[in-house]
């Protein structure tokens, strides 16, 4: 088995880790009811997109998308 020849050290881990940032997600207002959503989504609040209600509201919008 392959074994690490030296133990990383606090730097070079700081370093790795310096991409694991996390960033807030991306949301935006839905027109119909106002509820936040995630952008070029279904809203999942009232099942609306891009003015037009394409999923009844409340059920779980994969079955909708699918039928
Ligand atoms: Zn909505």
């Amino acid at each position: 088995m392959a074994v690490p020849k030296r133990k990383t050290s606090p730097s070079r881990a700081g370093m790795r880790r310096s991409h694991q940032a996390l960033t807030a997600e991306a949301y935006a207002e839905c027109k119909n009811c106002g509820e936040l959503k995630r952008p070029h989504h279904v809203c999942s609040h009232c099942g609306h997109y891009d003015g037009r209600e394409v999923a009844t509201a409340g059920k779980p919008l994969r079955s909708a998308v699918r039928a």
